[in-house]
């Protein structure tokens, strides 16, 4: 359903409150009505009764008396009283008796009842008026007064005998017809219309409005005179041609009722005009309801409309966002709270964002401080290890062989920690690289371990490499951070075994077409770690206590980037471990399929790879380093591995020597004072420009962070070697583009 606003719930309340209150009022006048029909006009229909009732005892009294006395006259008992009656002098007599009586209907009969004389021209007047009603009363002494009808004509009439000492001699019959005047007359008396039924027919009426014609033509009337039959004396409402009446009966004889009614229409009528009116007046009020609603909707609906607006503009960023405020009512108070509260939150964001921007710049700054530091201290390291591993290399007693390989491994331990502080700082700053190289993982446990078999052989502990055969035998993926994680949890499980065996489990968890996410579970025997302290794992700087640190040794760091390293591959990581009996340490991590098409990488060169000594008496290097230390450290690597070379201190020399000699490679350390190796590179790729020539540049730096590979790359040159390198590492690189078959001439290999 869609919602209603405010404006349309208003205007539908108030309608419905007024079409109620309509609704109710005209049931309440019904019912008044209603009970206003009953009581009142009850009662006054009894009065018109009543009425009707007293002026027929009146009327019938007087009628008696007149029969009564005319019964009396002395002429007409002599008539009587003549044993043969003579008709015609009788007529004259009863005509001239009529004239006094003044009653259209005058009879006179014998004492046997026998008819002698009648005033109407017409009519079945038989011999005997015995069958007609209170004849044979009148015949033994007692008056009749009642009805009499004669044939269409109906009669109120009053009988008297006419007696000698009490000898009835015959009797008098004086009538007035129950005609249309007679029912005007008590139409005035009972104050209601008058309708005379005789023999279920309308015989007489009088009505103050016109008479219904189906009431002329018949009757309508029939449940009344059936109700008067059955003796009940209540008021009946009928329906007569769309003309509602209440009705009362009242029997004249056997076959005649008698009326009393009254329309209820006149009575309804001032009510139905009252209903009418309240409808109106109802009306009137939803149209008022309407302009106010209209009104209500500019005070409340709009306000609340804008304000609305403004919230989800607020909602939506836009800061400014603000209400013009409506009044001094609790409407514009909510507008002017609005719009403080906008402003405040326009206020917390420009603070929050200020903030964020210090703390951006601060980031910024520890990158650089990293940057630098990182520069600065691998740069006397790379001395320190290259000339320990040199050193190793001379004759040395025993004594000095082993202080030199202390000092070695110091060196090496010093660079890990530097390396991991750095790793997890480029974490911290999203700024860690992930170069995707193809590569076997069944050589990268290989060579995880390798460093560690002196430590596995002395401390007698058995290595077990197990890689499911479902994994794949070469794979896509960022390699040295595979390796790295691999490394901290193989020399974590070293380090914290004692006895028994590591075991290292590589299986395919899933995979689809794009590839695989490989599974890495290293287990020992060793210290293991309490449920406790497992919760504290994979957090930075977070060792399981003191006392590990200082006999084991480590920053906590190496679990933290682990975690790290895991997630930014797609993967995770965790650790199952029981105090005593050992741990196992296990991550996930995506690879990537090798495309068919894609060439075997390229087997990293072994030196015994590489091209014979005389070939490379032909070969020149050339390598530019600012650094005495360093110079003197290539110097002699080169020199031993029987490399021909030269050197600059510069960039700007390393120039002048390129154009006086020719070289085969050149060995480029990235900042140098005058001109640095980037230029120096980017000159020698000008030089070389439309030539077809392609000197080798391989940089040698102490810039590790993100974004240094890309920016020899970027500068022309063909390799990187980190500082500090290990002699393997820079003959490696060597060997690569001076080994075997490799030209002067010929085009940049491909870059790994
Ligand atoms: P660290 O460089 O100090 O080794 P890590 O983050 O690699 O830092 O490890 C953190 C801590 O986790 C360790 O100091 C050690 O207490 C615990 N730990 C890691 N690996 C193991 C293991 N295989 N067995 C027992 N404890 C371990």
């Amino acid at each position: 359903m869609q919602r209603l606003s405010i404006r349309h719930r208003i205007f539908v309340g108030t309608m419905a409150v007024i079409l109620g209150f309509v609704v109710v009022t005209s049931f309440v006048m019904d019912r008044l009505v209603e009970r206003f029909l009953d009581r009142e006009l009850s009662s006054v229909l009894a009065r018109g009764e009543a009425a009707y009732h007293r002026f027929a005892a009146i009327r019938g009294g007087l009628l008696g008396e007149k029969a009564r006395s005319m019964a009396q006259v002395p002429q007409l008992r002599a008539l009587l009283n003549t044993p043969e009656i003579d008709e015609e002098s009788f007529a004259f007599t009863a005509d001239s008796m009529k004239e006094v009586a003044g009653a259209p209907l005058l009879v006179f009969g014998d004492a046997r009842g026998n008819l002698l004389y009648h005033s109407l021209d017409r009519g079945e007047y038989g011999a005997s008026l015995l069958e007609r009603p209170g004849v044979a009363a009148v015949l033994v002494g007692r008056p009749y007064t009642g009805f009499w009808s004669d044939g269409d004509a109906f009669y109120l009439v009053s009988a008297a005998a006419a007696t000698i000492e009490g000898e009835v001699l015959g009797f008098v019959c004086l009538g007035y017809p129950v005609d249309e005047e007679a029912a005007a007359d008590l139409r005035h008396i009972t104050g209601h219309d008058v309708t005379v039924l005789h023999d279920g027919a309308v015989l007489t009426a009088s009505w103050e409005d016109e008479l219904p014609p189906s009431l002329a033509a018949g009757s309508s009337l029939s449940p009344l005179i059936e109700q008067e039959l059955n003796g009940a004396r209540e008021n009946v409402r009928l329906e007569i041609e769309n003309l509602e009446i209440l009705a009362t009966a009242v029997r004249l004889d056997d076959e005649t009722v008698l009326v009393l009614s009254r329309p209820l229409n006149d009575v309804v009528r001032p009510f139905a005009a009252a209903k009418h009116n309240i409808t109106l007046l109802g009306l009137g009020f939803a149209l008022l309801a309407l302009l106010a609603c209209e009104r209500l909707a500019k005070r409340i609906g709009r306000p609340i409309q804008a304000l609305s607006r403004a919230a989800d503009d607020l909602a939506h960023g836009d800061l400014a966002a603000k209400v013009e405020p409506t009044g001094e009512d609790e409407i514009g108070d909510l507008g002017r709270h609005f719009n403080d509260m906008a402003r405040r939150i326009e206020a917390l964001v420009a603070e929050t964002n200020e903030k964020a921007r210090a703390a951006q710049a601060a980031s910024e700054a520890k990158s650089l401080f990293l940057a630098t530091m990182s520069h600065e201290i691998r740069t006397p390291l790379n001395g320190v290890l290259g000339f320990n591993e040199l050193l190793l290399e001379t004759d040395l007693t025993d004594e000095q062989r082993e202080f030199v390989t202390t000092a070695k491994r110091s060196g090496e331990d010093l660079l890990s920690i530097i390396n991991d502080i750095l790793d997890f700082s480029k974490i911290e700053a999203g700024k860690l690289e992930f170069e995707e190289v193809e590569f076997s993982l069944r050589t990268l446990l290989d060579h995880a371990f390798e460093p560690l078999q002196p430590v596995i052989r002395n401390k007698e502990i058995e290595l077990h490499l197990d890689v499911a055969p479902a994994v794949p035998d070469r794979c896509l993926g960022a390699v040295s951070r595979l390796r790295q994680i691999l490394q901290n949890y193989a020399s974590n499980a070293v380090k914290f075994t004692m006895r028994g065996g590591i075991r290292v489990r590589a299986e395919v968890v899933a995979k689809d077409s794009d590839g695989f996410l490989l599974r890495v579970a290293v287990t020992d025997t060793g210290i293991g770690i309490s449920a406790e302290d497992q919760e504290r794992l994979f957090h930075p700087f977070s060792q399981v206590d003191g006392t590990t640190t200082r006999r084991f040794g480590g920053t906590g760091l190496g679990l933290a980037i682990t975690r790290n390293l895991a997630e930014l591959m797609g993967g995770t990581c965790g650790v199952e471990s029981e105090p005593g009996a050992g741990s196992t340490f296990w991550f996930t991590a995506r690879v990537k399929r090798v495309p068919d098409a894609a060439q075997p990488a390229p087997a990293l060169p072994s030196r015994s790879d590489a091209t014979g000594d005389c070939e490379r008496r032909d070969k020149r290097i050339l390598v530019a380093e600012d650094h005495p230390i360093n110079r003197r450290m290539v110097s002699l690597i080169l020199k031993k591995a029987g490399w021909e070379h030269a050197f600059a201190e510069d960039g700007e020399e390393a120039l002048a020597r390129l154009a006086e000699d020719s070289f085969d490679l050149v060995l480029m350390d990235c900042q140098m004072p005058n001109m640095d190796g980037f230029e120096a590179t980017r000159r020698i790729r000008a030089d070389e420009e439309g030539t077809g020539k392609h000197l080798p540049i391989v940089a040698l730096t102490a810039n590790t962070m993100r974004g240094d590979r890309e920016a020899c790359l970027e500068a022309g040159m063909d390799d990187f070697v980190g500082k500090p390198f290990k002699r393997e590492e820079l003959l490696a690189a060597v060997d690569r583009f001076l080994g075997a078959g490799s030209l002067t001439d010929a085009g940049p290999p491909p870059s790994s």
